[in-house]
């Protein structure tokens, strides 16, 4: 009589390793006590997903706190999914955010005893564990084609009972090894699934780092673990790798959670210790006043590089990612004055259960401040390496001007004061293009927002009398003073206070006076400090945009 474990020598001829030789080829690691052995395991079909940047970020901390092993595994068994190249372009980008693995994948090589690292090359660690399965009778051949899968669900929806390759509905699992060896030799195609043994109206509960103890129905599914090109599905290859790997604690995003059955009761016909297993909150959007998770079709805030693009720092992501993580991390920045989460202490208790809600302005804020963190010289480099990439214009302007956009990224940084009006990189160049000739004379070139209700000679009258009267010399404070005289030469009030107690004998006060130098320096409203863009135009840059606008005013 033919039984399973003489279909698995046929199947599985050239496996001549055992489970044991497996156990001793990749052994226990020797690790600190309570060293945590985490990893990323992304699959190559495309962007980094910011959800998978908070995974990574996560694990690596949580590894790295802890001095265990941070380790990245490349998922690439479903190969009708795979983008080519994005393995390569994942590890870059997560370099870009530090996230660095000290084993596995490394995109175009990898690192460590424990591999491959990349799930397609892993086929004979599979075959293994699906020989030793199919001769316990846990793992037999499934013939059924795509058709009649989708006949056996018609007829479950039809008598609506729960949808599946389970039980009755299981047809091949009752197929002798015989009979199946036989239609395998007369090259019949097939799959090979797992033979549950659970019961669905039963539970099984498992603890989750974050979530607590969750009762969840047990698996019956006789789900695929090979598929018929020979590659393991991701429940068990998750099963087979984590284990091998010697993953302490599995962190992956909640989505996962509905699946856990499936590996549980795979870990348990393979004799493998559960892994710890902490699921993560999806990153969701508001649309509609409904909650959804974030799409990369519809949110380009999906993608990973598009923060990259538009010239975040990577401090203001990892830190808004750490804010998600764990909800006390933005009081610890205000305490600290810090924002490296290498120094904050993580920890799975203070992380949200739900999903959490992308939050734009939140990550502004942490930009902001991180930003205004910068000295000028940090910021500068920063910049010329953004902007060779992203933003030609800023590039060509700040490349071979290092002191000048120094100076001029130097207005009001540092100090309690200190300005915070940079969100990210891309926001750079409008706010300090008009410092640059060419982008001035751009600004200009349809006139100048002065405000309409004064007389134009007012108006070229202090000009005049501003590009006669500056000094250069005086300090912010005295310059000003400087300013409220010449205003009071030409009846504008010395404050607006002062104006507002008595309109009729004023043309208006101080501020708007400032307002119509700035308006012919700048060319617009608003600015950095006043003071400051007159320090770094200089005295002959400073009258040619005066009389210019002089000229304008006609
Ligand atoms: N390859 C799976 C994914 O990309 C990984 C899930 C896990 O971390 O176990 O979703």
């Amino acid at each position: 009589m033919i039984t399973y474990k003489d279909l698995a020598n046929y199947i599985f001829q050239d496996v001549n390793e055992t489970i044991e030789d497996l156990e001793k080829r990749f052994p226990q690691r020797t690790l600190p006590l309570n060293a945590e052995v985490t990893r990323f395991a992304p699959s190559p079909t495309g962007f980094l997903h910011l959800g998978s940047l908070f995974t990574s970020l996560v694990a690596c901390k949580v590894a790295h706190d802890t001095n265990g092993v941070f380790y990245i595994r490349l998922e690439d068994t479903d190969t009708k999914r795979e983008i080519e190249g994005s393995g390569e372009q994942l590890i870059t980008q997560l370099e870009h955010f530090g996230v660095i693995p000290d084993e596995g994948y490394l995109g175009n090589s990898e690192k460590g005893i424990y591999g491959p690292y990349v799930q397609s090359k892993r086929a004979h660690i599979y075959r293994v564990c699906i020989k030793y399965l199919m001769e316990q009778g846990r793992a037999y051949p499934c013939f059924c084609s795509h058709e009649q899968i989708e006949e056996i669900r018609a007829v479950q929806e039809a008598m609506k009972v729960v949808p599946g390759y389970y039980g009755e509905y299981a047809m091949c699992r009752n197929i002798s090894p015989e009979e199946a060896l036989n239609r395998i030799k007369a090259g019949e195609k097939y799959v090979i699934r797992f033979r549950s043994l659970g019961n669905h109206n039963d539970k099984v509960t498992f603890h989750d780092l974050i979530r607590g103890d969750i009762s969840i129905a047990q698996n019956d599914l006789d789900v695929v673990i090979m598929k018929s090109d020979g590659l393991p599905t991701y429940h068990f290859a998750h099963a087979v790798d984590d284990h091998f790997m010697r993953t302490t604690t599995v962190l992956r995003g909640e989505e996962w959670i509905a699946s856990v059955p499936i590996h549980l009761e795979l870990f348990k016909a393979l004799n493998f210790p559960l892994p710890n297993y902490a699921h993560l909150p999806v990153i969701m959007k508001l649309d509609n006043g409904n909650r959804r998770k974030l799409s990369k079709r519809k949110d380009p805030e999906a993608s990973v590089a598009h923060f990259i693009e538009e010239g975040f720092p990577k401090e203001s992501l990892k830190a808004y990612l750490m804010s998600i993580a764990n909800s006390n991390f933005e009081e610890w920045t205000t305490i600290n004055h810090s924002f490296d989460i290498d120094e904050f202490k993580f920890s799975f208790d203070k992380m949200s259960l739900d999903g959490v809600l992308f939050d734009q302005d939140k990550l502004n804020y942490f930009s902001k401040e991180i930003i205004a963190s910068f000295t000028a010289n940090d910021f500068y480099h920063r910049l010329v390496e953004w902007s060779k990439e992203y933003d030609k214009t800023l590039y060509e302007h700040i490349v071979s001007n290092e002191e000048y956009v120094t100076k001029i990224l130097n207005i009001e940084r540092g100090g309690e004061k200190a300005r915070k009006d940079f969100v990210c990189y891309k926001e750079v160049y409008p706010i300090i293009g008009f410092f640059f000739k060419d982008r001035y004379l751009d600004i200009v070139k349809d006139g100048y927002p002065f405000n309409e209700n004064m007389d134009k000679k007012v108006i070229k009258d202090i000009l005049n009398d501003f590009m006669e009267s500056n000094d250069y010399s005086l300090p912010n404070d005295l310059w000003f003073n400087s300013v409220k005289e010449l205003g009071k030469r030409h009846n504008f009030a010395e404050s607006n206070k002062i104006y507002k107690q008595n309109k009729d004998m004023y043309l208006g006060h101080v501020g708007d006076v400032a307002e119509m130098i700035r308006i012919a320096l700048v060319g617009a409203k608003n600015s950095p400090n006043l003071h400051s863009v007159l320090q770094i135009l200089g005295k002959e840059e400073v009258n040619n945009r005066i009389k210019l606008a002089i000229e304008y005013l006609g």
